[in-house]
């Protein structure tokens, strides 16, 4: 059975958590909380990072502080996980939906404009399977209207545009490790913080609302209650785990490329241009082997793609239901239509990538996709 995805150990998660343990400070902020702050900070220049139990944890950090209140409205797109959206309306905030671009499911930069208005504070742009969306165009945007801009850079870790690490270009960025990511803590994430108006309040909100972390650097003499906040800081046993993945990022992340490379050559190579697209990457962006995706006709030739593979044992996964359309939200959503939003939805599968994936294995994956799209099998 070849599933969508298998969670990748390192070999030194368990001395690490191990170490954390005996250490006799296993609540948040302890010595494997610090060196990931570190390491982030010095591998990919991010200025200042927190360390969360998630990345909807960060978003909600963010979303606190960049003082979202009812009404205000937010700009993200309608193809992303729920967190991205649910981190805004809890605070209040209503919901415009964007549209994907036609050509990947990243958020289409050029129609963000047009859903401005005097209301709007933030846009939010997902980094979807780690591929850059249009940050120039974005932060422009966002400067031009005086919005802030959030990064869920859940998916992108060791990611790229023009150059720049996804995470160090909005004034705040928020990343997972959620065993279903790149470099995982099982569950786990990371508020970047690029704009130094936030650096001393992400700390506090962070800490229930308190002062704690400038007491324990000895920068204030008492700590007390100075701003609301929750408790959003993992426990260094987390930290501990996630640092074991760190120290092998550079092995992690070259066999997830090789195996994605690998998808994307043979399924170039087979002529199937027919029936499937392949991802594609803008010359502004990197891939980091996050996830690889074909795109279908549509529903049916997606289920049935999928049928075809389960008769195999081999599982591959749909994505995203077009939030404007979630039981949730549709009831009450009144914007435009959002046409590449639904079409991903329909259309988008992804297929098994993980570190431990053989090359037999992907072997396999590749042929009975191929034979499905271009006998069926039965
Ligand atoms: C995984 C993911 C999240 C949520 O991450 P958690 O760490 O599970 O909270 C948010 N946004 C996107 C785009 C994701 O892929």
């Amino acid at each position: 059975m070849i599933p969508f995805n298998k969670p990748y150990l390192s070999g030194n998660e368990t001395e690490y958590i191990k170490l954390a343990v005996e250490s006799g400070k296993i609540s948040g902020d302890g010595v494997y909380t610090k060196k990931c702050h570190e390491f982030f900070e010095n591998r990919f220049g991010f200025k200042k990072v927190l360390l969360t139990t998630s990345c909807t944890d960060a978003l909600e950090m963010a979303a606190i502080l960049i003082n979202i209140v009812p009404g205000d409205e937010v700009i993200i797109p309608s193809y992303t996980f729920v967190s991205t959206v649910n981190a805004f309306v809890l605070r209040g905030a209503k919901v415009v939906f964007a549209d994907s671009e036609a050509t990947n499911p990243n958020i289409d930069a050029d129609k963000i404009e047009s859903l401005i208005t005097p209301k709007t504070r933030a846009i939010v742009p997902v980094h979807y399977a780690g591929v850059a969306c249009d940050m120039d165009k974005i932060m422009e945007i966002a400067e031009r209207h005086n919005l802030f801009v959030v990064e869920d850079a859940a998916q992108a870790i060791d990611s790229y545009y023009k150059g720049r690490p996804l995470g160090s270009i909005g004034h705040l960025a928020a990343f997972s490790f959620h065993e279903t990511k790149n470099i995982i803590s099982g569950e786990g994430g990371m508020l970047v913080i690029n704009d130094d108006q936030f650096m001393e309040r992400a700390e506090v909100i962070r800490e229930k609302g308190t002062n704690r972390s400038a007491f324990f650097r000895g920068e204030v003499d008492k700590y007390g209650w100075v701003d609301i906040g929750s408790s959003f800081l993992p426990s260094d046993i987390i930290a501990a785990y996630l640092f074991a993945q760190l120290e092998s990022l550079e092995r992690i992340q070259q066999r997830r490329k090789d195996i994605w490379n690998r998808y994307d050559e043979k399924f170039k190579q087979a002529g199937l241009e027919n029936y499937i697209s392949t991802p594609f990457t803008p010359e502004y962006a990197t891939n980091n082997g996050h996830m690889y995706y074909l795109v279908t006709k549509g529903l049916t030739e997606r289920s049935n793609l999928i049928a075809d593979c389960k008769l195999k044992n081999i599982h591959p996964v749909f994505h995203y239901l077009s939030l404007h359309k979630s039981p949730y939200y549709s009831e009450i959503y009144k914007g435009i239509e959002l046409p590449n939003s639904d079409f991903y939805t329909d259309a988008l599968v992804r297929l098994p990538l993980y570190y431990s994936l053989t090359d037999s294995e992907q072997d396999l994956i590749i042929e009975t996709i191929i034979n499905s799209l271009s006998f069926g099998i039965d």
